[in-house]
């Protein structure tokens, strides 16, 4: 970053003796709460900010420097400015000007491959790694209730704490940069970041009112980020590496019959790349428990303690559902350490006041995606009558006093724990090695458990033709007490109460082919999610349209040739409806404050709609024989791995000995729409 001034003995502050002995995780988070912007402010005129593809002029206005403790971190600007963005990725584009249409009142300027945004501003935070200082001049005015109101409001942001990448960058990686505007007073309000932490990158995000239509006080003050544009120096089609790997997790879970829960959790960690300090994960600090009016109680996670393995307390920072994690020294690449985490709180929620609880998300401490690859031990203490559900290998199903207790292991490296308990009846059944277990909310139904036993045998049997052996041993089905969605984490089906209901089964042919394609959808995800990994939300489809497809040739085989023909003809109409507004690669980047329903239209007409579509294309121009062996060998090449649609256009390049890139990068990154 250039062209940043500000006083000179604020400068100086920054190399003072007080701030050399590296200061904890915990103390720079607190400072970086408690920032102060005190003092006489300086004139400033005319004076650039460059930064990536961001440009801000200060054109005329007041400054005062910005202290974390003794340390001046950046300035805080009052007065008239303005800044231009350049969004350049051709793959982004279509995205970017779609949401900047829908979520702000801004008229992007179209040039040759990219959109300029302009705004003007009259209050500016910048908060950075590389403070230059300048001559003082300050005789103005102090800026304090400026400074402190721009704070609460910005503070009301959903967001990973801003301090994080200033703690990661100081303590971790001292030769990168990190520069944070916060931008308001113009048509819109901002927030600008760009780090060189493990990679150049840099976003611009709209700040937005809510988001949900709740009637809770708390809830509607928070504000929520859409992001106009993401530029990296990485190529987009490339897998992302992480900054380190989570290989193993035991956790003991102890759930009261009420709301409070504790969790003891083991992970074994290791660093990729280099050696490293500082541990960054999603763990969720509030859990929302919604009740049928609209209010919300907010429930807490609270970590209590992180510590090393030889017992030592190591400090930390929780909020906003980030977690940083510090060790004294920097922890050796490529060599595995553990970290136990002791966590407490009320989030055991139950829908509705229904009879269960649900853990799913950042309930346990996670990294980011590709850094997501663990085996799984899990022990699971819950007071009776609840019965408890996790996914792999039940190792134990015992009562111990008042608790129903279950121990599980997962040996397989998988990315999406859960865990469920409630008022469930279950049936299960082994056949060849496999077990199916169908769990039903509330009342034991003997007819459900027996169809969708013999269903869940026949797809899985029909799967392992043409894609390998079935991953897991165990697989859980269970009724969630709701209509009309399914999901699939590893060994784990959850499924609405019409798949258990016959005659609700019969008048759900709405949805998309009906309750056997859902489940067949559902249960392809053990290969297409939980085998074969999508490496984050640009590869979203590698799971939902992969799986949607395979769904469609089960319903082919068993129902006939027009059925799958006319899932085929459903899927182009609602790639054609989505088609215009982004590509399968950033349909996860749609954003529409004003009109969620169409946002999950477009959303789904790209996974659910375009990718099963462009799979169908590829289906009919190599044929059958190929398009399967296509499937296996991407299974078996991908096995507990990571996929990426480079991959999946390389694999089909060497089966054909043709190439596949120019197919992708105009439909896939791209906006096209084959016949
Ligand atoms: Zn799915």
């Amino acid at each position: 970053m250039r062209n940043l001034f500000w006083v000179a003995a604020a400068a100086l502050a920054f190399f003072s003796p007080a701030a050399a002995a590296a200061p904890s995780v915990a103390a720079l988070a607190a400072r970086y709460d408690a920032l102060t912007a005190t003092g006489a402010s300086a004139q400033v005129r005319g004076e650039r900010i460059e930064s990536g593809h961001m440009a801000a002029v200060l054109t005329d206005g007041w400054r005062v420097p910005v202290r974390a403790g003794d340390v001046v971190v950046g300035f805080f600007f009052t007065g008239k400015g303005s800044f231009e963005y350049r969004a350049a990725d051709p793959i982004e584009l279509p995205a970017v000007e779609f949401n900047v249409r829908k979520a702000t009142s801004l008229n992007p300027e179209k040039g040759d491959r990219f959109l300029t945004l302009k705004d003007s501003f009259t209050e500016l935070l910048v908060l950075t790694t590389s403070p230059d200082p300048v001559a003082a001049d300050s005789g103005g005015a102090p800026l304090d209730g400026a400074f402190k109101a721009h704070r609460e409001w910005f503070a009301r942001i959903q967001e990973s704490p801003p301090s994080h990448p200033f703690i990661l960058q100081r303590l971790d990686a001292p030769a990168a940069s990190v520069l944070r505007l916060e931008i308001s007073g113009g048509q819109e309000t901002y927030v600008y970041l760009h780090d060189s932490i493990d990679g150049d990158g840099e976003r611009l995000d709209v700040i937005r009112k809510t988001k949900y239509s709740l009637a809770d006080d708390e809830v509607k003050k928070r504000l929520w980020r859409t992001t106009l544009s993401s530029q990296s120096a990485r190529d987009r089609r490339d897998l992302k590496p992480a900054r380190f790997v989570v290989t193993d997790i035991a956790y003991t879970l102890r759930a009261s019959d009420g709301r409070d829960a504790a969790l003891s959790v083991a992970e074994t960690i290791v660093p990729l790349g280099r050696p490293r300090s500082v541990f960054d994960f999603g763990l969720t600090n509030t859990h929302w428990d919604v009740t049928g009016t609209g209010f919300v109680r907010l429930r807490s996670e609270r970590l209590r303690s992180v510590k090393a393995e030889d017992g030592t307390s190591l400090p930390f920072h929780h909020d906003h559902g980030s977690l940083l994690v510090g060790l004294p020294a920097p922890a050796a690449a490529e060599k595995a350490f553990k970290l136990i985490f002791e966590i407490e709180g009320d989030f055991l929620v139950r829908p509705q006041g229904d009879n269960f609880w649900l853990l799913e998300g950042n309930w346990l401490p996670l990294p980011e995606r590709t850094g997501r690859s663990f085996t799984m031990h899990a022990t699971v203490r819950v007071a009776k009558p609840f019965i408890p559900f996790a996914p792999g290998v039940t190792k134990s199903r015992r009562v111990d006093g008042d608790e129903n207790v279950l121990e599980t292991e997962i040996a397989d490296p998988v990315d999406f724990p859960v865990v469920l308990a409630g008022n469930y009846r279950y049936q299960e059944e082994t056949r060849d090695g496999i077990t199916v277990r169908v769990a039903s909310y509330a009342m034991s139904r003997p007819n459900a458990f027996k169809k969708l036993t013999n269903l869940a045998f026949s797809v899985i049997r029909y799967y392992e033709g043409f894609l390998g052996p079935f991953p897991v041993r165990e697989l859980n089905i269970i009724e969630i007490n709701d209509y009309g969605w399914g999901q699939a984490p590893p060994g784990t089906l959850f499924i609405t109460q019409e798949a258990f209901n016959p005659i609700m089964g019969e008048a759900n042919q709405l949805f998309s082919g009906g309750v056997n394609h859902r489940f067949a959808h559902e249960i392809a995800h053990q290969y297409w999610g939980t085998v074969v990994k999508s490496p984050g939300p640009e590869e979203q489809w590698l799971e939902e349209s992969f799986a949607e497809y395979c769904a469609a040739l089960f319903i082919r085989d068993a129902r006939g040739k027009g059925d799958y023909e006319m899932l085929v003809a459903r899927w182009r109409s609602r790639a054609k409806t989505a088609n215009d507004v982004a590509p399968i690669a950033l349909a996860n980047r749609i954003d529409m404050p004003n009109d969620r329903a169409m946002e999950d239209e477009y959303r789904t007409g790209l996974l659910y709609g375009k990718g099963p579509y462009l799979l169908s294309v590829l289906h009919r121009e190599v044929g059958e024989e190929t398009f399967l062996t296509f499937l296996k060998s991407y299974q078996k090449t991908f096995r507990w791995k990571f996929g990426t649609t480079k991959h999946v256009a390389g694999l089909l390049a060497f089966l054909t000995k043709k190439d596949y890139m120019p197919f992708f990068e105009a439909n896939y990154w791209g906006m096209g729409l084959p016949r």
